[in-house]
C-alpha cells in the first residue's frame, strides 16, 4: 500500500459540508451537492445572478445591473447565497474552515471561464486592518490566492486598502450601502505601478448590492487599471 492509499484509509475523504464520506477529496456528497445552488446556465453578465431561460452564449443583464451603473466590465458568481451556498460562505468567513478556499476557488474558476483573460491580475477586496486583526484572515484573499494559483494568474493581495472602517453593511438600504462605501478604498502608492495598464480580476466572497465591488473598482480604475472584472463565491439574490 502506497502512502497516499494508506492516508486515505486513515483519513478517508469527507464531504466539505457535512463530513460524510465521499469518493474523492475537495468534493461534496450527493445530498449536499443537491442542496448547494451552483449557478449554471444563463447568468447576468455583470453580476452573475442566474436568469431564467436563455440560450448558451447569450449575453444578458439582470434588472439591477440595468438600473444601477456598474463601473466594472463583467462579473460572475459560483453560487447563489442561500441554503448550502450560504452555509459554505459563513463557514469560510467565521468558522475557520480555511480548507474550503481551494475547492471554492475551483467552483469560482469554472463560473469565471467566460470572463477570464490571460495576464489578468487577481486582487481581493480588502478588510479594514482592525477587522483583519480580529479575524486574523481575509476570506476574500484566501479565495483570490487559491484562484490565482489554480488559474496560473498573478496575485496581488495588497493592491487595495480599506481606508476607513466601514462597519457592517447588513440592514442598510441599497442607497446607504453605496454612500457608506464611497471613497472607502484606495490603491496604496507603492502598488500603483502594478495596477497601471492591467486587466484586474477583483474577488470577494459575497456580492449583495454591488456597492463594495463598485467602490473597489473605482479605486482600481483611478489607479490606472485597464479593465476590472469581478468574481464572487456567492451572489445574494433578492428573494433568497
Ligand atoms: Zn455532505
Ligand atoms: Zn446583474
Amino acid at each position: 500500500m502506497g502512502l497516499q492509499a494508506a492516508l486515505q484509509v486513515i483519513y478517508p475523504p469527507q464531504c466539505l459540508s457535512c463530513a460524510a464520506p465521499v469518493a474523492s477529496d475537495f468534493g461534496l456528497c450527493a445530498d449536499c451537492w443537491r442542496e448547494t445552488p451552483f449557478i449554471a446556465g444563463l447568468a447576468c453578465d455583470q453580476c452573475g445572478i442566474p436568469l431564467p431561460g436563455g440560450e448558451a452564449g447569450e449575453i444578458a443583464q439582470c434588472d439591477d445591473c440595468i438600473a444601477i451603473a456598474r463601473p466594472w466590465d463583467r462579473g460572475r458568481a459560483a453560487l447563489v447565497y442561500r441554503d448550502n451556498g450560504r452555509r459554505l460562505v459563513l463557514a469560510l468567513k467565521h468558522g475557520d474552515r480555511m480548507d474550503l478556499a481551494r475547492p471554492a476557488a475551483g467552483w469560482m474558476l469554472k463560473a469565471a471561464r467566460p470572463i477570464l483573460r490571460p495576464g489578468m491580475l487577481v486582487v481581493p477586496v480588502p478588510l479594514h486592518w482592525l477587522r483583519l486583526f480580529r479575524r486574523r484572515f481575509n476570506q476574500a484573499a484566501l479565495l483570490s490566492r487559491a484562484l490565482a494559483r489554480g488559474a496560473g494568474l498573478d496575485h496581488c493581495p495588497d493592491a487595495l486598502i480599506r481606508q476607513r472602517n466601514t462597519g457592517n453593511q447588513d440592514g442598510k438600504t441599497r442607497e446607504a450601502r453605496f454612500a457608506n462605501l464611497a471613497d472607502a478604498f484606495a490603491v496604496p502608492r507603492r502598488r500603483m505601478a502594478r495596477i497601471e495598464g492591467r486587466d484586474i480580476l477583483l474577488v470577494d466572497d459575497v456580492m449583495t448590492s454591488g456597492a463594495t465591488f463598485a467602490a473597489t473598482t473605482e479605486a482600481l480604475v483611478s489607479a490606472g487599471a485597464r479593465s476590472v472584472n469581478v468574481l464572487c463565491l456567492a451572489r445574494v439574490a433578492k428573494d433568497g
